[in-house]
């Protein structure tokens, strides 16, 4: 199955089970406080929060997600800073059992994965903060392998360190966690839910590739490190608790249920390979690359991974009506791309070559995202002068860029790259390590005083009291 297949399948699967399919949101949320979607529960948090849906209880989607949070992540063989996620949501109308026998046989039956592959991961309980151990979630998912055939003995692991040091030993196939993997809310963390709001366990799923892909860094392999042997795939969150005002929980009467799960790791785990970028969608992004690079995909996959990634986000961005500039998601955007130009010029690409990726990325997404190729000629002219813009100045900043090499650059230093050659911050800050610069520790602070001092001047010049600064959030 591709992902086209695995994305249609989904829905279908849900449909039959009462959910009513809603429209997707953009990628520019309207609810000003954050820059973009990076979830599909967002746009949904406030019938989570008790607002009546007008399509009912069951809801389904296919949610585009930009996770900006991620871009230090992009190079890895997992995460992509665009992503679609599969969701599904119960308003009261369904809790545990049914969630998590329907993505079992979602995974199991309709995607065809070997359930021996699948590993699960529950919430273990906090004494001080008087919230149980999910043994509810645990035991059904015990008895959900047991039926399939596959044996399925709990382990206890606590933080992600005691699981890099303990491992898994043979038969584990159900794991408690901490809060720090197994607990949400919006606060992100158990302390820090706000009150009145709901909270609850979470229970997350993984496919396991194998042990030969444990790459050990963190220690010994279990379903939360970061070793490269298991890929998280989905993630149920079971909202049961409120949070009172003086800091206790208690069991809520309405429970909801909200399901996220990757649709590219999904066709990964498919593929039985763990490189994403391998999967239908994104491996004719890697062929351009390796055609405009003239060089092969296994020669240097980190850097031919940031830029199909960062064109790719770029592309979605632009249909959902995002333009590169100095500010908020313009600035991702910008921020994206002229990354993506640097990656490039590691791999001595010189020529303009964004276009060739954006029709890519349009051809494969087509079908699913209509205004792709409805806003083909305005996308592929954004990114084309984004890439001009930066183009022009590209030579002459690397040089300034290579004066420094040996020596510390300063916050001064990186604000002008950026204001003179539009390099934006991360991008000065990668280079320069490369090229052996250090970077000055008050760095930030004195680019934040270099900003506020153009924009003073800029205020006492514009006759309309502000002008355009660079390199702002
Ligand atoms: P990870 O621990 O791998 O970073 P996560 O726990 O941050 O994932 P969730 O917030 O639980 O991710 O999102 C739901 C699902 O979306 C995940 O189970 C995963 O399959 C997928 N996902 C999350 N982040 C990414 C990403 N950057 N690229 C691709 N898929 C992702
Ligand atoms: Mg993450
Ligand atoms: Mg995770
Ligand atoms: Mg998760």
């Amino acid at each position: 199955m591709n992902v086209d297949d695995i994305r249609r399948a989904y829905l279908q699967f849900m449909l039959e089970r009462g959910h009513v399919r809603i429209r997707p949101a953009s990628l520019v949320p309207d609810d000003t406080t954050t820059l973009f979607t990076s979830s599909g529960m967002q746009s949904l948090l406030s019938f989570l929060l008790g607002r009546p849906h007008p399509d009912g209880t069951r809801l389904t989607d296919v949610q585009p997600c930009l996770r900006a949070q991620d871009i230090d992540d992009v190079g890895d063989n997992r995460h992509t800073t665009f992503f679609e996620m599969l969701g599904n949501w119960s308003l009261g109308a369904y809790f545990k059992e049914q969630q998590i026998r329907q993505f079992f046989n979602f995974l199991t039956d309709i995607i065809g994965l070997d359930p021996a592959r699948l590993y699960v991961t529950c919430f273990q309980g906090d004494k001080e903060q008087g919230i149980a151990r999910d043994d509810e979630a645990a035991s059904i998912w015990q008895k959900v392998f047991e039926e399939a055939g596959v044996e399925a003995r709990i382990a206890v692991i606590g933080s992600q360190q005691d699981g890099d040091r303990r491992g898994i030993l043979p038969g584990e196939r159900i794991f408690f966690y901490d809060a720090d993997q197994n607990w949400w809310s919006r606060g992100g963390s158990l302390p820090g839910t706000p009150s009145g709001d709901p909270c609850g366990p979470d229970s997350e799923v993984f496919f396991d590739f194998g042990p030969q892909h444990h790459d050990g860094r963190f220690g010994l392999a279990h379903p939360a490190s970061d070793g490269g042997r298991f890929l998280e795939i989905g993630n149920q969150v079971f909202m049961q608790y409120r949070r009172e005002a003086d800091g206790s929980f208690v069991p809520l009467e309405r429970r909801d249920v909200d399901f996220g799960a990757g649709l590219e790791r999904i066709a990964a785990a498919v593929r039985d390979d763990p490189d994403i970028y391998r999967i239908d969608v994104l491996a004719p992004l890697i062929r351009t690359v390796e055609a405009i690079a003239s060089t092969s995909y296994d020669s240097d996959p980190t850097t031919m991974r940031i830029i199909v990634d960062h064109v790719r986000g770029a592309v979605f961005l632009a249909a959902d009506g995002v333009v590169p500039s100095n500010k908020q998601q313009g600035y991702v955007m910008r921020r994206l791309l002229r990354r993506a130009i640097a990656a490039a010029r590691r791999l001595d690409v010189t020529d303009h070559f964004f276009s060739r990726l954006t029709d890519e990325v349009i051809r494969n997404y087509a079908d699913t995202y209509p205004q792709l190729a409805a806003r083909r000629e305005s996308i592929t002219h954004l990114l084309d002068m984004e890439e001009k813009a930066f183009r022009h100045t590209l030579d002459s900043g690397y040089r300034e860029l290579q004066r420094h090499t040996g020596t510390t650059l300063s916050g001064q230093d990186i604000f002008h790259l950026s204001d003179t050659f539009g390099f934006p911050r991360d991008v000065t800050l990668e280079e320069a390590r490369r090229l052996g610069s250090a970077i000055d520790a008050e760095w930030d602070s004195d680019f934040a005083n270099a900003l506020e001092a153009q924009r003073r001047q800029s205020r006492q010049h514009s006759p309309l009291g502000a002008g355009s600064t660079p390199d702002t959030k």
